[in-house]
């Protein structure tokens, strides 16, 4: 069975194709989101998910979140005295969905569609796709979020030609994409967005509000609140209920004082003026990209967790002049995409043949030094493949020599939209040697084919002899060599991680001992007696027991906080 994951900056999930509808698996905690995050405990177990997402606050330096945002580059993260690389920290998160989709399927799972951002260049896919393998997945596809969504939402249904906006917030990012759909066939015309912008805004709002309204606190102290997010949870808590009701209170105990503030909706979102603003900018920018008027569009589609938010909500409402669709969780709607996408490549019969094009988020071609005027200006860019063209896509540029008896045509190939060549990411070199002749008498065609995998082929070929070195760009550094994905691949092995049904004790423990830091007093020595009766009825190893025990702890941890925060 062939699985679709959504693997996202902030929450992961996993979903497959059943019974004609797209089903999300649920993990080890019985939630289809796991959030993306990864730690190390004392022992030197790795966690994943909910119960690594607990200790971020008390263990800071031995938990991982937001990877995602450092795939395709050679940023490592340390996880205690170990060192891991964005792939590695993707790769224990696939594994984990693996894991819960192979408990759910009764079978092994090896095939999957993966979504990554529309504008997630060479490097990035590249490092989804090694991600993959670490975690013995081979990708069947990679899918692009705002397509997946479109998938979701049954665009490829409908007859007449329609023209879809998708508004994606998520945790940190915020992507516009515009996707056109006719005959079966679905394209992103646009994409654009802001890669600093998402629902942990709105958290920070909330807590420096909060924060204004504490006088009592020295400034000092503020800063220090604000610099180790203590107030965090009680900003996420209070960000969601302010969906469900018109006001909310904050509670923040600090030194021997608590600190209580009402904070309204209205306050909340006059608040948050500046970051609605922000979010209008890409979505005119992708309308202009794509030519389209706001009234031209057939629908916005909302997507991402953030996108609850009912300021968010009428905001856009306000903007398109109607209201979006939204029927479909927010948070799930990628994933569901995923799975769909994951049916159509296994040839779901249930399903209806569906053609899915994307564009190219961005040109790709080579550096050259270009003859003006008989001055000769090196540096400069030439697109071989343009941004928006539809993949997939296959193109050629003709080049020569610009010197007398040059040996080699040397090719810097270069993604980015700067006419100065060296503005643009370099993806990578090819040299190709040409017979000594006068400058501009040896020819080259460079071919350049770009799958829907948004993988890069090239060819050059010398038109006189018809001699060809192909392929391989050489790897850029921030791609992982076979001797790296070798090397990664025995230190996951070598990593130890706790079995899957031991995941929600350690989540409980986890968050007791959260919980324990969060109190102080009698609640404190509450939590730490039912925290030492649960982990010496873990030691009992009597699984009837250990699980009426869980439920029990479970409930008590309930009665002090509201459970958990994905
Ligand atoms: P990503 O695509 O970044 O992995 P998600 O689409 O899962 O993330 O969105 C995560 C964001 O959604 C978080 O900032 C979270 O606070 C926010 N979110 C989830 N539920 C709600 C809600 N009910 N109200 C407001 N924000 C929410
Ligand atoms: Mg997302």
């Amino acid at each position: 069975m062939m699985i679709g994951i959504d693997l996202g900056t902030t929450n992961s999930l996993v979903g497959v194709f059943r019974d004609g509808d797209a089903t999300l698996i649920p993990n080890a905690l019985g939630h289809v989101l796991t959030p993306s995050a990864v730690g190390v405990d004392e022992q030197g177990n790795m966690l994943v998910g909910l119960p690594a997402r607990e200790r971020i606050a008390t263990h800071p330096d031995h938990t991982a979140i937001a990877f995602k945002r450092w795939m395709g580059t050679d940023k490592t993260l340390m996880l205690g005295k170990k060192r891991f690389r964005p792939e590695e920290l993707s790769a224990l998160v696939l594994g984990a969905l693996k894991r819960d989709a192979e408990a759910f399927l009764g079978e092994p799972v090896t095939e999957a569609v993966i979504s990554v951002p529309a504008y997630f260049n060479e490097a990035q896919r590249k490092a989804t796709k090694t991600a993959a393998e670490l975690a013995g997945l081979k990708v069947e596809r990679l899918l692009n979020e705002p397509t997946a969504a479109g998938l979701a939402y049954g665009l490829a249904e409908r007859q007449e030609m329609s023209t879809f906006l998708v508004f994606d917030l998520g945790g940190g990012t915020f992507d516009v994409s515009v996707l056109e759909y006719f005959e079966g066939v679905v394209e992103v015309r646009a994409s654009a967005g802001d890669t600093r912008l998402g629902g942990e805004d709105f958290v920070q709002v909330l807590i420096r509000l909060f924060l204004e309204r504490c006088k009592a606190l020295s400034a000092a102290d503020r800063e220090r609140i604000e610099r180790d997010q203590s107030l965090w949870r009680i900003a996420e808590q209070a960000k969601r209920d302010l969906g469900e009701h018109e006001q909310v209170v904050m509670r923040l105990r600090f030194g021997d004082a608590t600190h209580e503030h009402t904070i309204t909706r209205a306050d909340f979102e006059a608040a948050c003026a500046d970051l609605l603003q922000r979010l209008r900018h890409p979505i005119e920018r992708a309308l202009k990209d794509a030519q389209l008027d706001p009234g031209a569009l057939t629908e916005i589609v909302l997507v991402g967790g953030a996108s609850r938010m009912p300021v968010v909500r009428q905001m856009v409402t306000r903007l398109f002049g109607r209201l979006p669709l939204r029927h479909i969780n927010p948070d799930e709607t990628v994933a569901r995409g995923a799975a769909i996408q994951a049916a159509l490549k296994a040839r779901d019969a249930a399903l209806d043949e569906v053609v899915l094009t994307d564009v190219m988020p961005f040109s790709l071609g080579i550096i050259i030094s270009q003859e003006t005027g008989g001055r000769r200006i090196p540096d400069r860019f030439s697109p071989i493949i343009e941004r928006n063209t539809p993949v997939p896509v296959s193109r050629v540029g003709s080049y020569c020599t610009v010197r007398d008896q040059q040996a080699a045509i040397f090719l810097d190939i270069r993604q980015g939209e700067s006419p100065v060549g060296s503005d643009n990411l370099k993806l990578g070199e090819l040299e190709m040697p040409v017979a000594a002749l006068p400058a501009g008498e040896a020819n080259v065609d460079v071919r350049f084919t770009y799958d829907v995998n948004g993988l890069l082929d090239i060819e050059v070929t010398d038109t006189r002899t018809g001699h060809k070195v192909s392929t391989v760009i050489k790897q850029s550094e921030n791609v992982m060599t076979e001797a790296q994905i070798a090397e990664a691949l025995a230190k996951l092995a070598d990593l130890k991680v706790h079995p899957r049904e031991k995941q929600e004790n350690i989540y409980l423990v986890n968050r007791a001992k959260r919980l324990y830091e969060d109190n102080l007093g009698e609640v404190r020595q509450q939590i730490l007696d039912w925290l030492s009766r649960f982990e010496g009825i873990l030691e009992s190893q009597d699984e009837r027991r250990i699980r009426q025990a869980r439920t029990d702890f479970a409930a008590a941890l309930d009665s002090i906080d509201r459970g958990f925060i994905l």
